[in-house]
């Protein structure tokens, strides 16, 4: 059996589960290539004008896949830790896809309501079930999928640079180098290293969260704020880059939050949707990185 995984959204941070578990199944996996403007442009087409970047993106990959597969794997998303939840975005993620792209494959949509082992050994069962009949097959797979990602490291935290930025915001926006228009590879020609938010460990992320007078209803929302409060009071890095979706209520919610905490701290937001131009881009990073040389050097004659 062919199953179609889409290189979209959470792809970026659960690809190795995902894909281990499958083929320890006995599934071939066809994953959709790299984003480029082609995924894109089939994307906008079939996606509501309404929708952020990530989600038409995700309707391209699911679109070039729908032919090439027996069944996509598109699991309905709702939280990973008990009791918080993700962005609303993605529990109406499998009614968007069914209802904007035609002629679809079966969907193996069974939901994810926490990545903790129980709740998610009975997702594997359900989902695992519509390939292989036999639980202690599934049971295999499944924890031969959870040691692959638990060797995964994600992310990244160059050095050897004079200067370092934290990249901030959805792992879809950081890791998608056509989202992103590779600003790794940009920070990097300017002589700027880059760290991932991910580099923060949990506990570290978690003790922010508890200072805020409310803990935020999305998990990642909570990260995105733990991690460049942590980031800014160690100094752990020169500025932040946070990498916003056009539309997206969590990240207009969050800068607003994040940048009200860490006060002076350098802080970039930058957003992104499909007309997002390279050269307004470019300037915007190129001013960021002239600031913080800048800000070193004046650092260097005070010190
Ligand atoms: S969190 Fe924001 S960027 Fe992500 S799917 Fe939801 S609306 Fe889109």
């Amino acid at each position: 059996m062919k199953i179609g995984l889409p290189r979209g959204l959470m792809y970026a941070k659960y690809h190795t589960f995902a894909k281990t578990f499958l083929e320890e199944l006995g599934a071939e996996v066809v994953v959709s290539p790299p984003t480029n403007k082609k995924i894109l442009d089939r994307g906008v087409r079939c996606c509501v004008d309404e929708a952020c970047l990530p989600m038409k993106i995700f309707h391209g990959h699911v679109d070039w896949l729908k032919d090439r597969c027996d069944a996509l794997l598109t699991p309905r998303l709702i939280g990973v830790r008990d009791k918080e939840y993700i962005c609303p975005m993605f529990c109406g993620l499998i009614e968007l896809i069914s209802n904007n792209i035609p002629d679809l494959p079966p969907l193996i949509d069974a939901p994810v309501t926490s990545l903790e082992y129980g709740k998610l050994i009975k997702w594997a069962k359900q989902a695992g079930g519509f390939i292989q009949k036999d639980d202690t097959k599934i049971a295999l797979a499944f924890d031969r999928a959870r040691k692959a990602q638990q060797m995964e490291q994600i992310g990244y935290n160059e050095a050897g640079y004079p200067l370092k930025i934290a990249l901030v915001g959805h792992v879809y926006n950081i890791y998608d180098q056509f989202i992103n228009m590779n600003v790794k590879k940009k920070l990097n020609e300017l002589g700027i290293g880059v760290m991932t938010y991910q580099q923060v460990d949990r506990g570290d992320i978690d003790a922010q969260i508890q200072t805020l007078f409310k803990k935020p209803f999305w998990t990642f929302a909570g990260e995105y704020y733990g991690a460049s409060v942590y980031i800014s009071k160690k100094g752990l890095a020169d500025g932040i880059l946070y990498l916003s979706s056009f539309s997206c209520g969590i990240d207009s919610v969050m800068t607003e939050l994040i940048q009200s905490e860490i006060g002076d701290f350098p802080f970039m937001v930058l957003k992104l949707d499909e007309h997002t131009g390279e050269a307004g881009f470019d300037t915007r990073i190129e001013a960021f990185s002239d600031m913080l040389k800048r800000r070193c050097e004046f650092g260097r004659h005070l010190s």
